[in-house]
């Protein structure tokens, strides 16, 4: 099933950490080379540059564009031309998330959510596709999240770009239907990332909980089969999709939340 990605070449956006670099370190280990972005300098990025490139054996650059700036993808896509020579796989995966009462929300949040989780990958999606098409070959895929399909409350905005994001895939899927190129998101619920271990103990903490509980009862409350997804198995999708099987699949919402939307 997985794919050889030998001579192409992928932007992961949001790959310095969490799902974004095991995305990256997936296409690598297929062979791909990699354009790596987040935030930060390339300095304080040099180590997981580094460690990419070194365990795949694959050219892999950084690029530390805001995707928050319209700008933002396509410097990127540009990055990937004048480094590589164009672009064959795009992931948008950089997001952010905010928590607060609708009236409370501050409109800064607002904009910065949707600028970041939903218009960024508009953006890249516009500058990779042409390259794509002319190459007659290419796959687009969005991390979305069980927020692209439910909705929970004091999310607005993340929910909003979320749903976005899903109908931006469906729409741009099938513009390019017949060129060879697939557009996707996946839905994950709750990813085991180093963000989501740091808040157990102080939830434990706050709420008087063993560190059980709060994984149980408080994390995995929506989740029916009470286990985190892991990286991997996110990477592994994008593998799925970046496959020949897999070249009848667009448009497609790859849902991957141990139940949570099935209720
Ligand atoms: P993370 O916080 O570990 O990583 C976020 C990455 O995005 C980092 O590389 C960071 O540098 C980069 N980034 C942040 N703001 C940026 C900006 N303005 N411009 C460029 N890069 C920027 O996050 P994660 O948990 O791995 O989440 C990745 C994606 O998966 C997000 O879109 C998120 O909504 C989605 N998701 C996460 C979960 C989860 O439980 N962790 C669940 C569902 C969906």
């Amino acid at each position: 099933m997985n794919p050889d990605l030998n001579g192409k070449v992928s932007i992961v956006t949001g790959s310095t950490s969490g799902i974004g670099l095991a995305v990256a370190n997936a296409l690598a280990a297929a062979g791909s080379n990699i354009v790596i972005n987040g935030l930060g300098s390339a300095e304080e990025n040099e180590p997981v540059r580094k460690q990419v490139a070194d365990d795949h054996g694959v050219n892999c650059i950084f690029v530390g564009a805001n995707l928050i700036k319209p700008e933002g993808p396509a410097e990127l896509v540009q990055a990937a031309v004048d480094e590589f020579g164009g672009i064959d796989i795009l992931v948008n995966n950089a997001g952010m998330q905010y928590v607060a009462p609708v009236e409370e929300f501050p409109p800064e949040k607002w904009d910065a959510i949707i600028a970041l989780n939903l218009s960024a990958a508009f953006h890249g999606m516009a500058k990779a596709l042409p390259i794509m098409r002319e190459r007659g070959w290419g796959r687009i895929i969005s991390t979305a999240s069980a927020h692209s399909l439910v909705a929970s409350p004091y999310k607005a905005a993340y929910v909003s770009a979320k749903h976005g994001l899903y109908g931006l895939t469906k729409t741009i899927a099938l513009e390019c239907a017949a060129d060879g190129v697939t557009v996707n998101c996946i839905s994950p619920g709750y990813v085991w990332t180093p963000l989501v271990e740091e808040q157990i103990p102080d939830t434990m903490k706050a709420r008087s909980l063993t560190r059980d509980e709060v994984i149980n009862d408080v994390l995995l409350s929506a989740q029916p089969t009470k286990q985190f997804v892991t990286v991997e198995e996110v990477a592994g999708t994008v593998l799925y999709l970046c496959s020949d099987t897999a070249r009848n699949v667009t448009g497609a919402n790859m849902v991957l939340d141990g139940g949570w939307t099935a209720q």
